[in-house]
Order: C-alpha cells, then sequence, then structure tokens
C-alpha cells in the first residue's frame, strides 16, 4: 500500500515518527522521575462531592490505606482490585471491613519497572494520591498532587491543547499562578481547589495531552509576581478588542490589570434580539421602573477612545434607558447580568419594538485573553511577551526548578520545541 509513496516521504515520516516516539518517550519516563524528584508545592483538589459511596482501583501499581494521622498500613490491594467504600456509623466500611475515624487516605505504590501509577475512581485516571473524607452522610474525594502533575491534568481543559504552543505555555503559567495564588480557597471543604471553571477545570490524567505536558515542562514552576506577590492571573476567552481595568468590572484598582489591546478587533462577535416588552419586565423585576421603553441613548461603540458613556476600551459605562414613565442609567455590568451577555463591550438599537444588540468578545475583559494570546502567538510573540502584555508589569519568576536534564540535552528532535532544550533555565 506504501510502494507509491516516495522514499523521502517515508524517510520523513520515520523521522518524525522516532522524533515523536523519543518525545512520548521523554516525557512518560523523564517528566514523572524529575517531577518526583524536584520540591514543588503539592495541591489538593476536590474532585467528587456528594456520593455515598465511591470505587477507586489502583493502576500500575498496589494500593494502600492509612488512616487519619498514622503512617501505619491498615490494608493492602493488589493492583487493578476494585476498592469499595461506604460510610458506615461513625468510619468507613472498605471491601467489607470497618475502618473508624473521618479520614481515609489511599497512596498507591509503585510496582517494578511500571511507569507512574495512578488510581481510577469511577472510571477516571488521576496521579498522586487519593484523601476520602466524611462529609455528614456524603463522602468528600480529593485528589494530592504535585503542581505540575495538577496543571497537566488543566491547561488542556482552559484552552485548546491543539493551539500555538506558545499560548499554551502562557495558559500554563497563568493557570499555575492561579492554584498556587488561590491554594486553600476550598480549606474549609478540606481541600485546596475544586475541579469546576469555579477554580480552574482539572479532568486528571485522561485529560492530558502531548502539547499541554510539553507547555507545562517547558514553563516548569514559572509564576506571575507583582511587587514580589503572586498575582490573581484571572483570565478570560476573548476580550474582544481590549482587555480592561479591574476597577471597571470588580470596582477595585489591581495595578497589572489595566487595558492591553489585541491584535485584532471585534473579534468573537454575537448578537442579542430582545423585545422591548421583554426588557421592560426584566427591567421592572429588578426595580428599575421606566414604564415602556421608548428610546436608548448611547455612544456607538469604539475601541480604544473613552466617552461619556463607555470605557477606553469600548465597554459600556452605562447606558442611558428612556420610558415614557421614568429614565434610568444601567451599568454595562449591570445589563451583561440581567441579560447573560456574553461581554460588556457592544452597541444597542432601538427599532420596531425591538432590541438588537450587537457585541463582541467573551468574558470580564481582565488579564489575559485566551483568543487574543493565541493570535499574539501566531504572530510570532513569545509566551513571557504575551503574560507581560496581559498583565502590566509582571515578573515571571521560577517559583522550583528541574535538575538541569543532561542526559537529554544534546538530544536532537526535529519538530519545533524540544521541552527538554529549554528546561531548568532561569526566567528570574
Ligand atoms: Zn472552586
Amino acid at each position: 500500500m506504501n510502494a507509491r509513496i516516495p522514499v523521502w516521504t517515508n524517510i520523513r515520516a520515520m523521522s518524525l515518527l522516532a522524533c515523536s516516539l523519543l518525545c512520548v518517550l521523554v516525557l512518560f519516563v523523564f517528566f514523572p522521575s524529575q517531577i518526583e524528584a524536584a520540591w514543588q508545592p503539592s495541591l489538593e483538589i476536590g474532585v467528587q462531592t456528594g456520593e455515598a459511596s465511591v470505587d477507586l482501583r489502583p493502576v500500575r501499581g498496589d494500593g494502600v490505606l492509612f488512616l487519619q494521622d498514622d503512617n501505619k498500613i491498615q490494608a493492602r490491594y493488589s493492583m487493578a482490585q476494585n476498592i469499595h467504600v461506604e460510610i458506615q456509623g461513625k468510619g468507613f466500611r472498605v471491601n467489607g471491613k470497618s475502618f473508624p475515624g473521618d479520614i481515609l487516605n489511599f497512596k498507591v505504590e509503585k510496582k517494578g519497572n511500571s511507569s507512574k501509577p495512578r488510581w481510577n475512581l469511577q472510571g477516571k485516571s488521576y496521579r498522586g494520591n487519593l484523601r476520602i473524607m466524611k462529609r455528614g452522610t456524603k463522602l468528600v474525594v480529593v485528589n494530592i498532587l504535585s503542581t505540575e502533575d495538577y496543571l497537566r491534568g488543566t491547561v488542556g481543559k482552559e484552552m485548546p491543547p491543539d493551539w500555538n504552543e506558545e499560548a499554551l505555555k502562557a495558559q500554563a503559567v497563568a493557570a499555575r499562578t492561579f492554584a498556587l495564588k488561590n491554594r486553600k480557597r476550598h480549606a474549609k471543604e478540606g481541600f485546596d481547589l475544586c475541579n469546576t471553571t469555579h477554580c480552574q477545570v482539572y479532568g486528571g490524567a485522561d485529560d492530558e495531552h502531548l502539547s499541554v505536558d510539553h507547555a507545562v515542562l517547558d514553563t516548569y514552576g514559572e509564576v506571575l509576581t507583582y511587587q514580589g506577590k503572586l498575582i490573581e492571573a484571572v483570565f478570560h476567552t476573548d476580550s474582544g478588542g481590549m482587555t480592561e481595568y479591574s476597577r471597571n468590572v470588580w470596582g477595585t484598582d489591581v495595578a497589572y490589570l489595566a487595558p492591553a489591546k489585541e491584535e485584532k478587533q471585534k473579534t468573537m462577535s454575537w448578537n442579542e434580539n430582545i423585545p422591548v416588552a421583554k426588557l421592560d419586565a426584566v427591567f421592572a423585576k429588578n426595580g428599575l421602573s421606566i414604564g415602556s421603553l421608548k428610546r436608548i441613548e448611547l455612544t456607538p461603540l469604539t475601541i480604544g477612545k473613552e466617552s461619556k458613556d463607555r470605557f477606553q476600551s469600548g465597554r459600556i459605562k452605562s447606558a442611558k434607558f428612556v420610558g415614557d414613565k421614568g429614565t434610568v442609567n444601567v451599568s454595562g455590568n449591570k445589563l451583561r447580568e440581567m441579560f447573560a451577555f456574553r461581554s460588556t463591550l457592544f452597541d444597542m438599537h432601538l427599532s420596531h419594538g425591538t432590541i438588537s444588540v450587537q457585541g463582541y468578545g467573551r468574558g470580564h475583559g481582565l488579564g489575559l485573553s485566551q483568543h487574543g494570546a493565541q493570535a499574539f502567538a501566531k504572530k510570532g510573540m513569545k509566551y513571557d511577551e504575551i503574560l507581560k502584555h496581559y498583565y502590566r508589569g509582571v515578573t515571571i519568576k521560577k517559583l522550583f526548578k528541574l535538575p538541569t536534564p543532561k542526559r537529554w540535552a544534546d538530544s536532537t528532535c526535529g519538530h519545533g520545541i524540544h521541552p527538554l532544550h529549554t528546561a531548568g533555565r532561569s526566567q528570574a
């Protein structure tokens, strides 16, 4: 079947394949062992809540069970054995055996030369260890793992893994900074971060991608700081043309969250048509009674030019709505909240009983714009330049270092970046 493919194509394909295999080998053999060897903070991620029982099994290793504040192994479970955990009175019942207390710690022990062991929890794969806690009549499962392993299961859930490597690297640094800055956010519930959009979406080992592994490894330990402190590395989908001052969204000033101009303007356009009767009703429900809408006063959208009712980014400060029984000024943020608009960057026109809304961008507009980062990366901007563009005046600091990979230093991988060529360099 391959007879008609030119020889050089085969050679090229084979060298690409060999290179890819080398990269895979490097990531699957080198990455885990080095990551374990280097110090880095571990993160505790709430991965499941609200179940009365859970099933887990150790993969590529044996499982061991410890109780709260106890280093003594209470039980062993062989590789792939199912472990059924349920609440029983003042403790737990695990595979029919009773254990006292409120916490079970499951660790997986590496077996022989197997690659890195994991847990399978309710059909999903997780690196690191699992802690199961009682919360009333329900169980909370916490995945405890290294920051870098957490990022491997996070970055590809927050940004498409097939995006430009520099955009992925920028996202990796922002996600790492966000995670470390917001540790203990769920302390009352017994973990650091949840696995949803409330914190950052984390999918475990099933949601890892080679491109993301490269991005994480190539930015190993790097975080964003401002005046020596971790920043609040917020990000959003698309600014639509220019990012925003934090005070115009949150009402408080954050020095590094300031307008940054995008490569392209009026991106990610969206439309909404709202009948006047619906707007009247929504306004009335929110205590903004104007009777029936007759007129809207709003300066037409221009990105980069401030006006009496628009910020420099073009986002709406406030729009004036004149009705037959009253007039109100409504802020862009309030309009977005009331009508679930994708952004506060829009024009509004009233015609024949309908308000047509033409908007751009998606999200609050603070910090890194993901689509913007992708556009800049495609133009050749590097991840550190992208980050400094979106977070004004920040420094990229290496919090923890990957040991210098001597063994692979002279490897020649032909396709684009090879994480180990740059790993270990300092950005501080
Ligand atoms: Zn959360």
